[in-house]
This record gives C-alpha cells, sequence and structure tokens, in this order.
C-alpha cells in the first residue's frame, strides 16, 4: 500500500512524485516506460519569460526541474535584458538525454520514492474515493491518494497531414486509451486541444555560413541548492524564411491536417505553427528559424518556428527553402497532436478533482501547454495528494506568493479555451513574483513542509544572510564622487557632487548594484542581484505588497461550500450562473471569475453574511471594503 500513486513520470508526474515524497508521503511513480521519465516531448530548453521564475519556484520548494536543467544545459540566455532586472527571466537550451537522465538520477536520491513500469488503465475506488490504479496488464497498486498526469497522451492522435493520423501519446509512444475512457465514464468533463512541433533535420546537411551564430551567455543556476558543473557549451544560429516558403505552404494549405479540417481541438495561440503564421500574418515577408542542438552526442537540431501538421514531403520542400537549410536532411517529421483534457474548474485549488476524494490532476491534462507549467501544477498536486494521504494540512499558493499560484488560480477560476501558458502579464504582482527572489519568497513554506534536507536548509539561510548582508552594506556604505563620476559621465547621467550612500546610487537606472559596490571597494557575490531589484523597485514593490494586501482580505472571506447561488436574486443572472458551475472558495476568488462585477460581489458578501448573522461581520466590512476600494481585484 502506497501513500500516493503518480501516473505518468512526465514534467508534472515527476514533480509531483518528488514533492510528494519530500512531504513524507510513500510514493510510487508508475509510468508507461522508465526509459522515457523526464522526456522532452518537443523543444529541449526550459524557462523562459515567467516560466523561468516558475523554474526556479519550484527549485526552491525542492524540486527536479532546476537541478536537471543545471546538469544538462548546453545554452544559457537571461531574456528581457533590456527591460529592467526585475522582470529578467533565464532560458535554458537543454541536452535532451542528459535532461532526462538527470531527472531519473535526482529522483533516485529521494528514499521515499519508488518506480515501477506500467500503463494505467482505470482506477479502483471505494465509496466515491479513489484508493488505487490498475494496469493494463492487471497489476494492481493500492494507494490513499492518486496524481493522473498523463499529459498528450489521453487518446492522443498525430497528424501529418489529410491522410496520417496514428493514434500516439506523442512520436514513438503509445497512447493512453483505457485510462481515457475510465475517467470520461465516471461523468468528467472531458473536451480535445491539439499542440504540434517541428521537424528535425541533421546538422551535418546544413549550411552554418548562412545563419548567424548565437552564443549563450555567462553563469547561471536555476538551482538554489547546489552549484552542479555545467556541460560544455554550444550555439545555437538563426536564419529566416522567406516568401519561398510563405509560397510553398499557402500553395498546400488545404493538405494540412488543421487547414484541411482533420483536426477539431484548439490549439496554442502564442506557439502557432508555421501554417498559422501565414495565415494570421499575411503581411509578414519572413519568419524567424532558430536551428538549436538537440544534445552534445548527437548532429541533430530542432527547428524552432516551424510547428506544423503538414505531410512530410511538403515539409523537406519548406524546409529546403530556408537559406542555409537548401540541401537539409530531416531527420524526424513536425507533427500536430489532438488528445483530451479535463477542463480545469472542476478541480479545487489543491488540483483534487471536486467531488472525488484522493484523486489529483496536473499538467497538460488540465488543459495547459509547456514543462514548466506541467511542473508547476506537479509540485501542488504532489504535496496535496501526500497531504489528503497522511491527513496533513492542504498546501495553497496565493497570487502574490507564487506564479504557481496565479497558475492555479487562473486555471480553476476562469478555466481554459485554448492550451494555456503562463505569462509575466498573467500575474497582477509581477514585481513581487521575480527569478531572483523564489528562494526568499519560498524557503519559508518549504521549511515548514519539511521539504528540504539539512544540507539544502544550512545552504538557504546562508544565501539569505548573504541576501540581507549585501542589502544593508548597500544602504550603510558610502561612495565619494571621484569613485564614480567616469562611470556617470559614460552613461551620461550628471556627476555626484558630494559622497552618496552606495544603495541611493544604485537606484539611477543603468547603475548595478554591484557595479556601485566595486566602485565603493566592496567585493560581493551574485546575491547582489536581489539586493539590487529590491532598492531598484522598492516603490513599486511597496505598491504592490498593499495591493497584494487588499487582496488576503478578500482571500480570507470564504464562501460557504453549500451555498445555493441561483437562489441568491440580489446577483445577476450571469454571475448565479458562473458562481454555481464553478463554486469558488473565498471571495477573492469569486472576483477573479470573468464577468462577476464588483456590485455582485458586494451582494454576494451581504447574502452570505446574513446567512452567517451578525458573528461574522466583521469579517464581512473587511471584505466590503476591500472590493468597494480597487476595482482592479475584482474585475
Ligand atoms: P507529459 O510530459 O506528456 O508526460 C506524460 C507522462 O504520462 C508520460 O511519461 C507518459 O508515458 C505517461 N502516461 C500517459 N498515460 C499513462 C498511463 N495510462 N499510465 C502510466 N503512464 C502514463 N510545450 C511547450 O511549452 N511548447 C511547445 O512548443 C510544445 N510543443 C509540444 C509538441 C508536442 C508534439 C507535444 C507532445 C507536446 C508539446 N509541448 C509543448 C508540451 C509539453 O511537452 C508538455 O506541456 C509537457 O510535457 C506536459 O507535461 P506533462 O507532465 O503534463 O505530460
Amino acid at each position: 500500500m502506497y501513500d500516493v500513486i503518480v501516473i505518468g513520470g512526465g514534467h508534472a508526474g515527476t514533480e509531483a512524485a518528488a514533492m510528494a515524497a519530500r512531504r513524507g508521503a510513500r510514493t510510487l511513480l508508475l509510468t508507461q516506460n522508465l526509459e522515457t521519465i523526464g522526456q522532452m516531448s518537443c523543444n529541449p530548453a526550459i524557462g523562459g519569460i515567467a516560466k523561468g521564475t516558475v523554474a526556479r519556484e519550484v527549485d526552491a520548494l525542492g524540486g527536479i526541474m532546476g537541478r536537471a536543467t543545471d546538469q544538462a544545459r548546453i545554452q544559457f540566455r537571461m531574456l528581457n535584458r533590456s527591460k529592467g532586472p526585475a522582470v529578467w527571466s533565464p532560458r535554458a537550451q537543454c541536452d535532451r538525454g542528459l535532461y532526462r537522465r538527470a531527472v531519473r538520477w535526482l529522483l533516485e536520491q529521494l528514499p521515499r520514492l519508488a518506480f515501477a513500469q506500467g500503463t494505467v488503465a482505470r482506477l479502483e475506488t471505494v465509496g466515491g474515493r479513489a484508493t488505487g490504479v490498475i494496469t493494463v496488464d492487471g497489476r494492481s497498486y493500492a494507494a490513499r491518494a492518486i496524481v493522473v498526469t498523463a499529459g498528450t497522451f489521453l487518446r492522443g492522435r498525430i497528424h501529418m497531414g489529410l491522410d496520417t493520423a496514428i493514434p500516439a501519446g506523442r512520436a514513438g509512444d503509445s497512447p493512453s486509451v483505457e485510462l481515457a475512457e475510465y475517467i470520461a465514464g465516471q461523468g468528467i468533463t472531458t473536451e480535445r486541444f491539439k499542440t504540434g512541433t517541428p521537424p528535425r533535420i541533421d546538422g551535418r546537411t546544413v549550411d552554418l555560413s548562412k545563419t548567424e551564430r548565437q552564443d549563450g551567455e555567462g553563469e547561471y543556476w536555476f538551482s538554489h541548492y547546489e552549484r552542479m558543473a555545467h556541460p560544455a557549451q554550444l550555439p545555437c544560429y538563426l536564419t529566416h524564411s522567406d516568401e519561398r516558403l510563405k509560397d510553398i505552404i499557402t500553395r498546400h494549405l488545404k493538405e494540412s491536417a488543421l487547414y484541411g479540417g482533420v483536426i477539431s481541438g484548439r490549439g496554442p495561440r502564442y506557439c502557432p505553427s508555421i501554417e498559422d503564421k501565414i495565415v494570421r500574418f499575411p503581411e509578414a515577408r519572413r519568419h524567424q528559424v532558430f536551428l538549436e542542438p538537440e544534445g552534445l552526442d548527437t548532429t541533430e537540431m530542432y527547428v524552432n518556428g516551424l510547428s506544423t501538421s503538414l505531410p512530410s514531403a511538403v515539409q523537406l520542400d519548406y524546409l529546403r527553402s530556408v537559406p542555409g537549410l537548401e540541401s537539409v536532411e530531416m531527420t524526424r517529421p513536425g507533427y500536430a497532436i489532438e488528445y483530451d483534457y479535463f477542463p480545469p474548474t472542476q478541480l479545487e485549488s489543491t488540483l483534487e478533482l471536486k467531488g472525488f476524494p484522493g484523486l489529483f490532476f496536473a499538467g497538460q491534462v488540465n488543459g495547459t501547454t509547456g514543462y514548466e507549467e506541467a511542473a508547476g501544477q506537479g509540485v501542488v498536486a504532489g504535496l496535496n495528494a501526500a497531504a489528503r494521504a497522511l491527513d496533513l494540512e492542504p498546501v495553497v499558493f496565493k497570487r502574490d506568493e507564487a506564479f504557481v499560484g496565479v497558475l492555479v488560480d487562473d486555471l480553476i477560476t476562469r478555466g481554459v479555451d485554448e492550451p494555456y501558458r503562463l505569462f509575466t502579464s498573467r500575474a497582477e504582482f509581477r514585481l513581487l513574483l521575480r527569478q531572483d527572489n523564489a528562494l526568499r519568497r519560498l524557503y519559508p513554506l518549504a521549511l515548514n513542509l519539511g521539504l528540504l534536507a539539512e544540507a539544502e536548509r544550512a545552504v538557504a539561510e546562508a544565501r539569505l544572510e548573504a541576501e540581507d548582508r549585501t542589502l544593508d552594506l548597500a544602504r550603510s556604505s558610502v561612495i565619494r564622487p571621484e569613485q564614480v563620476n567616469v562611470l556617470l559621465e559614460e552613461l551620461g547621467q550628471s556627476p555626484l557632487e558630494e559622497p552618496v550612500r552606495v544603495a541611493e546610487l544604485a537606484r539611477r537606472p543603468g547603475v548595478a548594484l554591484g557595479q556601485a559596490l566595486a566602485l565603493a571597494g566592496i567585493d560581493v557575490g551574485d546575491e547582489v542581484r536581489w539586493a539590487d531589484v529590491e532598492l531598484k523597485y522598492q516603490g513599486y514593490v511597496t505598491r504592490e505588497v498593499e495591493a497584494a494586501r487588499r487582496l488576503a482580505e478578500m482571500d480570507s472571506f470564504t464562501l460557504p461550500t453549500d451555498l445555493e447561488y441561483p437562489g441568491l436574486t440580489t446577483l445577476s443572472f450571469e454571475s448565479r450562473e458562473k458562481l454555481h458551475r464553478i463554486r469558488p472558495a473565498t471571495l477573492g476568488q469569486a472576483g477573479r471569475i470573468p464577468g462577476i462585477s464588483p456590485a455582485d460581489l458586494q451582494n454576494l458578501v451581504v447574502e452570505v453574511v446574513r446567512r452567517r448573522g451578525v458573528s461574522r461581520e466583521t469579517g464581512a466590512v473587511r471584505a466590503d471594503r476591500a472590493v468597494g476600494t480597487d476595482d482592479s481585484l475584482v474585475g
């Protein structure tokens, strides 16, 4: 008997298993194929805008993704450098094989985690509660909580053109049909989405002289706890498609599975296929094509930007129209895949299915796309599956605490009408949710939940102390005009007339705190990054903290679980219908449902207080004030 069984060894499953085991649960990771644990189905890269911060959050809690990335990265870049350091986003190109092996090795270090290979066909239940799983070959495993992280595998179907449709979970893997049918048979709403991947090519057949070489940049570790050695670094290459590619795609558009009408599921708008790009942006004459190495021990390359559902012969044709790829050999064609997902408004904020205790969903099965989105949900589902099994407190991340909180709250409150991916713009507190302060935000929780080993706690505490010391140093040290005026002149800024505190100087745009401290004769390590952002954005951060406090007031006003929304006639019909369907846990969550007006929220407060009697009125008054003071919180 296990405490928790995690079905699936992708990016949600591996983090769910790690978190459940770290929280003290005897956990089984049960997946179709042990060799594909941590497999990257598409682009071998981790991080990017918002996603890089999620990878750091997962790591701060003791997850796998950060350390695996550090061990497998073959190119690193900090995105958004031209915008302020508060929105910098780390991204690493990885060796696909090294990443997979690192994930498995890291998981194998967790003593409470066991592994088994098998395809789950259905769940076992007792009295409406999940109690175990049965595999297609008839093995059964019992557990107190189950996490389903089956990715794109549920009734997965690969398309290449109109005539090639292959049942598959991704290229080379069988789909998961029995489990999909079992879940749909339980009355759980099921819908279809699609996503796609580009062709891969033999790097030896690329004329690199016609491309632009792009090297990575310096040192960075996703992990807060370990500084593992990186492998050798490799460059990527940039080229551009032109009118010839546009012409080929336009001529063959009707042969695309997407445009020929054989795919019904919706795809990710922000990760469009090349067919989509040509149709949606007809005026664009060229599109970027990044050639990214698949690994250190192969010449195969990933063709970022040319995802497609066209027949493979057309893919080769359009590839060879791209400068540098005139003689290219295609090693694997691109394809589109359609799969089942479960609209996530059916879930609690713990990612447990409403009305089905012990059953949790995480990752692509909840309508998201992306490794990091999957990993973030894996953390939430794993921690809460362990809580369900061991009778511990549930863990819910707030929107001002982690991008993971934004992600889960968006999913369960707003639902999805296309594959959901994270952007910084989805977070109202984006200056609070930075890659440089993930440890500071989440270490106290990781500590309380007992997720970290002693050595990890020691590293975290030393790091946070060093950051605090650096900030104190900046506030207490003085820099003289002769130490800095040459730099200020170069930056076109007014010179200092008299000595100032280093902190004051570092608030100027273009002056990095590390640089200012160095000019003042003080050496610091990379812990200076956090102190720098804190100083530069102090005013904005204070404002966000205040807005977050108001949100917390609304989120502390809980809504009764048995509230009969259809009978609340002081609310609009539309609001009643949405509240009835989503059944928000708090007033704050109700306010984030699209279409619920501030007036309806106020009426909701009145209705709830009337039902509770006067004893709880203080909370209602606080909530009422929060509703009334900032419409942006409730719109
Ligand atoms: P997966 O990584 O798919 O893992 C699912 C796991 O479940 C696998 O280990 C599988 O073997 C296992 N499994 C399934 N059914 C069973 C069962 N019944 N029993 C036991 N084990 C089971 N993301 C992006 O960010 N950008 C992209 O461009 C992009 N393109 C993609 C293109 C394709 C073709 C595919 C397939 C995915 C793409 N993704 C992309 C999505 C990215 O791969 C996923 O978001 C991410 O892998 C989801 O993680 P997951 O853990 O939910 O599922």
